[in-house]
């Protein structure tokens, strides 16, 4: 009996993991797509460019561009094109500043006193000379200044013409010790980003790079063991010296970008824009050298499977793109004409770590609460399918096929399991671009994080696993198959398993409600107040992913009977917010804001001039356009004014988000409500006194 029961429950099992991947595609359409999906080719072409020092505008960059441009062409992709952008620092694209192009002949940093040892050659190593070192030759003696970015580390110490050895960010080492002290140089063990396994592997060598809007200034990047070694020997009193020889020029230069497509039935009907970044320093294996061979393979999948006829052609263009980080994207979409026909991004930023190396968890990325849409679910969908699969295959080794594994052939990719999950909006690479209000197209964010290799020398292909390259090579490809080829009648049979993604959401924001309406530490009322708004703002956002479905697809905005079950589903949870706060003592008929009467509250923000978010790896809108006194006032990103702000490290996605939420229809009160409900209750004050900063940088009128 026992035993039917187990033999039926597998069959279940197995039933439910070959259909997993509906509604999207059929069965035979996802194994298609999870046959032809290649983690060996991707390795391949990944092993080519971590042998380039991709610094964007450099000319190992365009080489880097220069054969992917090659292999697009040889996988069948039309209309492939390189494209040039011309950079001086000044040039803007949106309401981004260009930055500078950088030329490197020779770059290598001896130590020549007491002992004669080679401590870093461009040549061999080009990520210990840091991006926009300037020409120097100097012998100099080194100077510990510790962290170096703070004035009080030059205290008592004479750097001028000597060598600075300092861990702090290099940028600001460079503006107080090299630009107001006169240091020649810079010697940096500035640590890698902060992860649990920070400054355990003592060897790493991080990528470092200067502010190249300064004149001056060059800088070699050593282990923390190195630093160390140096640093006890200057406090034992010895007298070091160095010889720098740097051959490089910062100036104008050009950012290339790669683009080509697969062509769709409808060009009227719009396009899926697949997007990674190219630059990064040698090795740049997982960041991100792994995101641009993996929409390569997602394009060679399609055109195969398409161009055989095995898939049908979808009426939606596909369209890939390679090019520097940010800029490469926002370069790219100053063609007003190709930014009005993408209709959803796919971006990849880090896809191939293997997790047992790197410590990575791969992310299927939320769009943000201002671009609500159903894009992350199918991607999420598709990445269950892989999960299931691979961990079913971990348990019993038994259906390898439905693990994707790289072993075919003999191939070296791992049998590990796809650790992966769903998380919030996080910021930090292209997709704010495409998310940002301007640009609206929502993006399919996918990546590892953390990786405790990221921007440093031990960023290699052995941290790579190709079995990991062809999960995320199916899923990309299988998410914008999907994509470009919804259609009305398709949408409206999907919208049962969209409302029940939204009514699963809507249950995990009110069990984040009632914990706020039972907070002690809030006022019955203003309790009240918050958990309310949570309730409202994520109804709003989950009308609007279902609303975004069925506009993407040509279909009426509105479906009556799904958004019914989603307002049902909120009123009840709205009535024991209602039961819970009164009995702790709210007052009135509705909750009420504090502020709600306030006049700061009722003004309404329009958006003016460019496109793009107002933060860029390079450039900072609000920064280039106020003084530096008015931008210590902005309350948002002082972090005396809102200690709170700081210490969960929110304030850029706060500012990110009310700049969003700006359409000239939101109050600044509604904006308040928007970015509460999303990253925590924000004085509206706070909201205000931003938006009047961007008032003063010509970004926003009041209306
Ligand atoms: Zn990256």
């Amino acid at each position: 009996m026992l035993r039917t029961i187990l033999c039926s429950l597998l069959l279940l099992s197995a039933a439910t993991l070959t259909l997993a991947q509906q509604p999207f595609l059929s069965s035979e359409q996802w194994v298609k797509l999870r046959d032809e999906a290649n983690g060996a080719a991707p390795y391949e072409n990944l092993r080519y460019l971590t042998r380039l020092h991709r610094v964007p505008a450099t000319a190992e960059f365009d080489k880097a561009a220069q054969f992917i441009q090659q292999q697009a062409k040889e996988y069948g992709l039309t209309d492939v094109q390189s494209e040039q952008f011309p950079i001086d620092g000044k040039t803007q694209y949106g309401l981004m500043r260009s930055y500078l192009g950088w030329t490197v002949e020779a770059g290598q940093l001896w130590e020549v006193r007491p002992q004669h040892l080679l401590l870093g050659d461009w040549a061999t190593d080009p990520i210990r000379l840091a991006d926009y070192s300037h020409t120097a030759d100097v012998e100099a003696a080194l100077v510990d200044v510790g962290d170096g970015s703070h004035e009080a580390d030059y205290t008592g110490k004479d750097v001028r013409g000597k060598i600075v050895l300092a861990d702090g960010v290099l940028a600001r080492v460079q503006a107080l010790a090299v630009i107001k002290y006169g240091a020649a140089g810079i010697v940096s063990d500035m640590p890698n980003q902060t992860t649990a396994w920070s400054g355990l592997d003592r060897t790493i060598v991080r990528w470092g790079h200067l502010d190249a809007r300064q004149p001056t200034g060059f800088a070699f990047m050593i282990s923390l063991d190195t630093a160390e070694s140096l640093r006890t020997r200057l406090h034992a009193g010895e007298q070091i010296a160095l010889h720098a020889k740097v051959k490089a020029e910062v100036g104008p230069g050009q950012w290339t970008d790669v683009s080509g497509v697969i062509p769709g039935t409808d060009p009227a009907s719009g396009e899926i824009v697949y997007s990674c970044h190219l630059d990064h320093p040698r090795p740049g294996a997982n960041d991100n050298g792994s995101g641009c061979v993996t929409i390569l393979e997602s394009a060679r999948v399609l055109v195969q499977l398409i161009g055989s006829g095995a898939l049908p052609r979808p009426k939606r263009t596909l369209r890939f793109i390679w090019g520097p980080e940010v800029e490469g994207t926002m370069a790219y979409l100053s063609h007003p004409d190709v930014r009005s026909r993408l209709r959803v991004n796919i971006h990849m930023d880090m896809v191939g770590g293997d997790p047992f190396k790197n410590k990575s968890i791969f992310h299927v990325t939320e769009t943000p609460w201002s671009l609500p849409s159903f894009v992350t679910d199918i991607g999420a969908a598709f990445a269950d399918v892989i999960r299931t699969g691979a961990a079913s295959y971990a348990s019993d080794g038994a259906s390898p096929e439905a693990a994707v594994l790289e072993t075919r052939a003999g191939e070296q990719g791992t049998r590990n399991q796809f650790l992966a999950d769903v998380t919030p909006y996080s910021a930090g690479s292209d997709h704010d671009d495409y998310d940002s209000s301007t640009v609206a197209i929502p993006s399919l964010y996918l990546r590892d994080w953390p990786d405790i290799y990221i921007h440093t020398d031990h960023d290699t292909l052995s941290q790579i696993d190709p079995t990991k390259l062809r999960r995320v090579g199916l899923l990309g490809a299988a998410s914008g198959y999907v994509y470009a080829s919804l259609d009305a009648e398709r949408s409206r049979s999907l919208l049962p398993f969209f409302v029940a993604q939204s009514e699963m959401r809507l249950a995990q924001l009110s069990q984040q409600a009632q914990q706020i309406a039972e907070n002690p530490k809030l006022d019955p009322g203003d309790a009240w107040y918050e958990a309310r708004n949570l309730i409202r703002q994520g109804l709003q956002r989950e009308i609007a992913t279902l609303s975004s479905l069925l506009v993407f697809s040509g279909s009426s905005p509105h479906d009556a009977t799904a958004e019914k079950a989603l307002t049902d589903q909120a009123a009840t949870f709205n009535s024991w917010i209602d039961n819970r706060t009164k009995a702790r003592g709210a007052q009135g008929t509705e909750p009420k804001a504090r502020w709600a009467d306030a006049q700061a509250a009722r003004k309404v923000p329009v958006r003016v001039g460019d496109f793009g978010p107002l933060n860029y790896q390079n450039d900072d809108v609000l920064k280039a356009r106020l003084t530096p006194e008015r931008m210590a006032k902005i309350k948002l990103l002082d972090s005396e004014a809102t200690p709170l702000l700081n210490e969960h490290n929110s304030s850029e996605l706060y500012a990110y988000e009310i700049v969003n939420f700006v359409d000239g229809k939101r109050t600044v009160g509604e904006i308040r409500d928007a970015v509460s409900a999303e990253y925590g209750a924000l004085p509206v004050e706070v909201v205000e006194d931003y938006l009047s900063a961007c008032k003063e940088a010509g970004l926003i009128q009041w209306k």
